[in-house]
């Protein structure tokens, strides 16, 4: 065995997969076209891989919409509402709902942007083997001459994330699970006479207890030994796995697969794996990242590895699947040369791969000579990129290394005072999180104008039409602070990346996201800084068209860089912080063009957490910091918003407080207050807006239901501190929906005021 790749992306370098699932799903196509197209797509990245030089091939890690379902379908782990239904009806109903049941939660993979269905499991479940997929799989790869290993996620990770409908503790399901695990094995031993398995235990990752440490040696005591045929490999990413390695090392499994590149504190476990003889299969090419890998240094980083493990039981491996990456730069027609020279997808990785693991073993001179051109090219790419001046900015940095405002000037218990006289709201002030409907008209005059159909006129006019219907609507439903609605945006995150510096925008650069849904995240590869002003003049025509308050709307440096390709010379804090002085120009103009009120969204704040516990604190300094930096420039009468995704905030709270922001909207509105509690108990001061209806459904809420709601985060926090909004953005809604919402949200509050 020598070079290895943990797993490959599977929606098709044209997304073919993605075209024949919503064909079927729309009833346009049989479910035998989607057969068919993943067959080839199955056979294209195989090929793909032995070409490259890939020793051992994965299957299974093939799926028609996710891993984790397809392994809660191997195991017969079905929910009670989906039974009674088969194959391809069964799967697309656990994944997407039918018009009887609702579809399976789904969630983010680790701190990736790829989400899994979380499956569902009850102490009374029954589970049952159907291998089918995987088997059929295996064989499909046999006959077409590809040397495969099968990819399964392992017992724990699935349990760790999958949740119990009747409460209690996954774990306790282990010994039900475990022998469905051995049956699949010994299945898998009949195929051949040696099968090589890659068993995932991502979550081995984490800061794992020692109930949880402790179920490790068991398990895989007894997986290792369900056949003499099997070779047993347990793959760990996105993180170092240093307790678990040092208990699978003592169990009969073949080897391990590290990430070196995330986990690089890996080299910790060295001593023991070197001790134990086991393979190891050292991650150094990046899976989740765009970057060339500097391949001279990952040889270095290989040959110091040597040092410990005996060269014989090491080889070359990504550090993660593939599946995070887009798949070829073949189509990339329009990226600038330099931008490109600097970039490498799932299938560029194929070839560093095999290049740093022909090097390792045998010497450049093993090399072919196209390994040879890549090699060159690489090493001087490599050079240009510590050098380029499309990367580095000078006055970037210096701007970073000057002494800016870190902060605002006056402490919020003043800055409030000063703004309730400014602004004179009535309590439980009413507002939205930004984003109106994002209507078919809209996308299209977008659409439109970026392939240059309309022109820039007849774009703003029919933008500003837009803005002027949406203010209307929102007097005449009398909210109090209004919002423009966000229609020149397709995305929160794009939208500022397209204007800023330092960006780059890839025309195939597709990943995954869930399903069918893929998204092509914007490329960071330089010194990021704001050539003018981005929203300044669609806010100011909003604010020309009311009386009211106009909030300006921005994103935050956390949610641009977790939705980004971030580049990977530099510190990601470093990166934070050139985005958070770009966010603080145009706060600074906002607030200069008269704007009174800003809200800077940090979406994803907590999806930036890192997996473990002893980086949390670094990585809260960091992006705390930035976003006091992006509003360091608001003066004390301009007011300071900001929105978060989600709800849990407990292990999170004073870091919140800390980024002092006047007020914070929230996604609570599926909880009742329950989840508001923790603001009162640690005696949070500043204002907040927990939604009051959820906007991930179609359904309208009744103005008695947004009474009830509202009353009850009365019981939790004062109505001085409370406002009154959705709890997230409505551009996914339709206005059908929105408006009557909004006019029972705001005829809730009217209500509730007058009792107060
Ligand atoms: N302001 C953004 C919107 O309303 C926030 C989106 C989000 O929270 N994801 O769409
Ligand atoms: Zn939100």
């Amino acid at each position: 065995m020598s070079s290895y790749v943990v797993g490959f992306p599977r929606i098709g370098e044209k997304r073919e997969l993605k075209f024949a699932l919503e064909k079927f799903w729309s009833g346009k196509e049989s479910f035998d076209t989607v057969t068919q197209v993943a067959s080839q797509l199955k056979k294209r990245h195989w090929n793909y891989q032995k070409e490259a030089g890939v020793d051992l091939i994965s299957v299974n890690d093939f799926s028609l919409y996710d891993n984790m379902l397809d392994l809660a379908v191997m195991l017969g782990a079905i929910p009670e509402r989906f039974r009674g239904l088969e194959n391809e009806e069964l799967y697309f109903a656990m994944a997407r709902g039918n018009k009887d049941a609702v579809a399976m939660e789904m969630t983010k993979w680790f701190n990736t942007n790829y989400h899994y269905i979380v499956p569902e499991l009850t102490l009374n479940d029954t589970y049952k083997l159907n291998a089918t997929k995987l088997i059929n799989e295996y064989k499909e790869a046999k006959e077409q001459g590809i040397n495969a290993k099968i990819n399964i996620i392992g017992p724990i990770t699935f349990l760790a994330l999958s949740k119990r409908v009747d409460r209690g503790d996954t774990f306790e399901l282990l010994s039900k699970i475990l022998p469905i695990y051995e049956e699949l094995l010994s299945e898998i031993a009949k195929l051949d006479e040696k099968v090589v398995i890659q068993i995932d235990e991502p979550y081995f990752v984490k800061d794992l207890e020692a109930k949880e440490l402790s179920l490790i040696k068991p398990t895989y005591d007894k997986l290792a030994s369900v056949s003499e045929n099997l070779k047993i490999l347990v793959a760990t990413y996105f993180e170092h796995s240093n307790e678990a390695n040092k208990i699978l090392v003592k169990t009969p499994i073949t080897g391990l697969i590290l990430d070196f590149i995330h986990g690089i504190d890996n080299t910790e476990s060295l001593e023991a794996i070197a001790q134990s003889g086991k393979k190891l299969i050292a991650g150094v090419v990046d899976g989740r990242n765009i970057w060339i890998n500097d391949i001279l240094k990952s040889v270095d980083l290989l040959e110091d590895i040597a040092k410990v493990v005996d060269k014989d039981k090491l080889c070359t491996g990504t550090s993660c699947s593939l599946l995070h990456t887009p798949f070829t730069l073949e189509y990339e027609e329009k990226l600038d040369a330099n931008v490109k020279s600097w970039l490498s997808y799932a299938k560029e990785k194929l070839q560093e791969v095999e290049i740093i693991e022909t090097i390792f073993r045998d010497g450049k001179d093993a090399l072919n000579e196209a390994q040879k051109d890549i090699l060159e090219n690489n090493i001087e790419a490599n050079k240009t990129r510590k050098t380029a001046d499309i990367i580095h900015d000078k006055a970037v940095q210096d701007r970073v290394n000057s002494n800016f405002a870190k902060e605002r000037e006056d402490k919020f218990e003043d800055r409030i005072e000063v703004q309730h006289k400014t602004f004179n709201y009535p309590t439980l002030p009413t507002t939205t999180i930004g984003s109106f409907p994002q209507t078919p008209e809209v996308r299209k005059a977008r659409r439109e104008f970026k392939k240059g159909e309309i022109s820039k006129e007849e774009y703003e006019n029919a933008m500003k039409k837009y803005i002027d219907d949406c203010v209307a609507f929102q007097e005449e439903a009398d909210i109090d602070v209004l919002v423009h609605g966000e229609p020149e945006r397709n995305d929160m995150v794009e939208y500022f990346g397209e204007q800023l510096k330092g960006f780059a925008f890839s025309q195939n650069g597709w990943v995954q996201s869930y399903g069918s849904r893929c998204v092509k995240p914007p490329v960071i590869y330089g010194d990021v800084s704001r050539p003018k002003a981005m929203t300044v003049d669609w806010i100011t025509y909003a604010q020309s068209k009311t009386d009211r308050v106009m909030k300006g709307m921005l994103t935050g440096p956390v949610t641009i860089l977790n939705w980004s390709f971030v580049r990977d010379d530099i510190e990601r804090s470093d990166v934070s912080k050139q985005i958070a002085l770009a966010i603080a120009d145009e706060v600074s103009d906002l607030q200069d063009a008269g704007i009174k009120m800003i809200q800077v969204d940090e979406a994803a704040f907590k999806e930036g957490y890192p997996l473990r516990e002893s980086k949390i604190a670094t990585y809260e300094e960091w992006a705390v910091r930035d976003f006091k930096i992006c509003v360091a420039p608001a003066k004390a009468d301009t007011q300071i918003h900001t929105h978060m995704c989600y709800s849990e905030f407990n292990d999170i709270i004073r870091t919140i407080e800390a980024m002092d922001a006047d007020v914070i909207s929230i996604e609570t509105a599926r909880s009742g207050n329950e989840l508001l509690k923790i603001f009162a108990k640690i005696g949070y001061k500043q204002e907040v807006g927990p939604g009051v209806y959820d906007i991930h459904s179609p359904r309208v809420p009744s103005k008695e239901e947004i009474v009830e709601q509202i009353n009850k985060l009365l019981e939790v926090l004062p109505a001085k501190q409370l406002w009154i909004n959705p709890d997230c953005g409505l551009k996914t809604r339709k206005w059908e929906e929105v408006k009557p919402s909004l006019i029972n949200m705001v005829e809730a509050v009217k209500e509730v005021r007058s009792k107060l």
